[in-house]
């Protein structure tokens, strides 16, 4: 099963991803994910990165496409995977569609969780995320058990970068502007599932199951 996350930053779609992971056994592939693991490492990519991901902008296509190419042909890859964070422009679409294509694989289903703006502010500005282990926790709706520590590893928790709320004003305007278009591009091709992402998290969940447990693969 080749899934496809779309959905504005904070509409969940990293969480859904997790428990995606854990009932199918799909790896999920997270561009920001990944480009955090190369900023914190201090790495070619990720000082090419850091500065448009603090400014809530997007990294360069051509960055992404070719980190996301490497990772499609690892085997893990065989039997799926959700795709989370990326495509973000059309050009990162037809670059995605290429690769499927060299690979002999195709996108089976696009899960568009729908998050309004003022939800996302509220959402993101109250995200705080271990700097060990990369658990998400909300300062309202899932506070660590401990202030300030993971309930998971005890590490520290911490506000990312870009989650301060003029960086998700931004991004969620580059969301528009860039991403959206993207459900109209693969609304073409039938592939589209809406799914309304501002219910509960495992509401949200048993609404995106029932269109997994519809898809034929
Ligand atoms: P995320 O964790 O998916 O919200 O991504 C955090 C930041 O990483 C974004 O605001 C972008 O700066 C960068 N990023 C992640 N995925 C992509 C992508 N597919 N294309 C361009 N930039 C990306």
């Amino acid at each position: 099963m080749n899934l496809i996350l779309l959905g504005p930053p904070g509409s969940g779609k990293g969480t859904q991803a997790k428990f995606i992971v854990e009932k199918y056994g799909i790896p999920q592939i997270s561009t920001g994910d990944m480009l955090r693991e190369a900023v914190a490492k201090g790495t070619e990519l990720g000082k090419k990165a850091k500065e448009y991901m603090d400014a809530g902008k997007l990294v360069p296509d051509e960055v992404v496409i070719g980190i996301v190419r490497e990772r499609l042909k690892q085997s893990d890859c065989d039997k799926g995977f959700i795709l989370d964070g990326f495509p973000r422009t059309i050009a990162q679409a037809e670059a995605l569609d290429r690769i499927l294509d060299e690979l002999g694989k195709r996108i089976d289903a696009v899960i568009n969780i729908q998050v309004p703006e003022e939800e996302v502010v509220k959402r993101i500005v109250n995200r705080r995320s271990c700097m060990k282990c990369g658990a998400v926790y909300h300062l309202i709706y899932k506070p660590p058990k401990e202030e300030g520590k993971c309930d998971k590893c005890g590490g520290e928790l911490y506000q990312r970068d870009d989650d301060r709320e003029d960086t998700v004003r931004a991004r969620y305007k580059v969301y528009r502007e860039q991403t959206e278009p993207l459900v109209d591009y693969y609304q073409k091709k039938g592939l589209v599932h809406d799914i309304n992402g501002t219910k509960s998290i495992d509401d949200v969940f048993k609404d995106i199951d029932e269109v997994l447990a519809k898809i034929k693969v």
